[in-house]
């Protein structure tokens, strides 16, 4: 039975408490501050920073006097008063209600809950043909942040790990297998502990891959939660228009790039069509993923036909590089639809082979 919430105070096997925290939780001896070193330390920095955004990489896995400063503010603030019987000023260890309340807070960090949700999540009425592109897209957009708050959740605690296997850390913990699995398929990154990558075997797959960097996460991270933002106030951002592609054909939804605005037209509403049976509302999801990219993409990459904005139908999808990948609007799509279902869809959701130019 564990004495502490958060998966990060867990030890390597991720089913008991780290024992040098239990120590700190249960005797005073025990505290943890000024010159401690180890993955105890680096636990409580990762707190520090995830919480209060303490700026610690300096002195990772080491008690310092930015530590120090770090986890007075902590105690001082007032929405915690971590302060003994007779002080004014909290002091520069970590204790037992230091400890404990770093545990409560790593575990909210830890479990966002659902996220921000839309309005008025109603039901797609059984008629949709009859609505306009961007009344139907509003109607999807419940599915589709329920995928993207699935990969923020995700990629956060991904970010938490890897944190601690960057530091000068004792203890490691393993990497979710889903979140790794899904960050080789859709963007051919891996865990710098994985065997190296193979080089293109029989099946070209594997290819591509490279191992995983903090500035990765955080790129995807970031690009996620602008699109989380602008399916938020969809009310703005969604509009009906005849969207074309570059060749002015009409296409069911565009987005210029990092416009902060989607077009959604007639054929958005036609995916319904008996013609196009496989569409569904998951691929629906998936146009508005792809497309929210488009639109929230500050470099202005995905625009990039030849070698980034490939089809996760396209047999070149799983040979595309990392670098390109991470500004690809079907691998956030394909990445989303995977983390939240725990596998990648067979076949993926989106508009299929051939449906490339949306
Ligand atoms: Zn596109």
């Amino acid at each position: 039975m564990r004495k502490f919430k958060s998966r990060l105070f867990a030890d390597a096997t991720g089913l008991n408490d780290d024992p040098d925290l239990v120590a700190c939780l249960e005797r005073d001896s025990a505290h943890i501050g000024p010159g401690a070193v180890g993955g105890p330390v680096a636990k409580i920095q990762i707190v520090l920073s995830r919480v209060d955004g303490a700026i610690l990489a300096a002195e990772n896995g080491t008690y310092g006097t930015e530590t120090t400063k770090a986890v007075k503010k902590y105690k001082d603030s007032p929405k915690r008063r971590l302060l003994q019987p007779g002080q004014v000023k909290a002091d520069a260890f970590v204790g037992k209600r230091t400890i404990k309340s770093l545990d409560e807070d790593m575990f909210r960090v830890e479990n966002p809950g659902p996220g921000p949700t839309p309005p008025s999540p109603i039901p797609v009425p059984p008629n949709p043909a009859r609505l306009s592109g961007a009344t139907l897209a509003r109607l999807d957009v419940p599915l589709a942040l329920q995928k993207v708050n699935a990969a923020i959740r995700k990629l956060k605690e991904y970010e938490t790990t890897l944190n601690l296997r960057l530091g000068p850390i004792i203890r490691i913990q393993p990497f979710d297998a889903v979140t790794e699995n899904a960050l080789r398929t859709h963007f051919r990154l891996v865990g710098f502990d994985q065997p190296a990558p193979p080089n293109a075997g029989a099946t070209g797959r594997g290819f591509p891959r490279r191992p995983i960097k903090m500035e990765d996460v955080k790129h995807l991270l970031s690009h996620f939660i602008r699109i989380q933002t602008l399916f938020v106030r969809n009310a703005t951002s969604f509009t009906d228009g005849a969207p074309v592609d570059r060749d002015g054909n009409p296409v069911a939804a565009a987005a210029v790039l990092n416009s902060g605005t989607v077009i959604y037209g007639s054929h958005f509403r036609n995916f319904t069509n008996s013609e196009a049976a496989a569409i569904g509302r998951n691929s629906r999801a998936a146009v508005l993923i792809h497309e929210g990219f488009h639109a929230v993409d500050v470099e202005q990459k995905s625009g990039d036909d030849v070698s980034v904005h490939i089809s996760e139908f396209d047999a070149r999808y799983d040979k595309q590089g990392a670098n390109d990948s991470i500004f690809n609007p079907s691998s956030y799509a394909s990445f989303a639809a995977h983390v939240l279902k725990g596998s990648d869809p067979k076949p993926r959701f989106g508009l299929g082979p051939g449906a490339r130019g949306l």
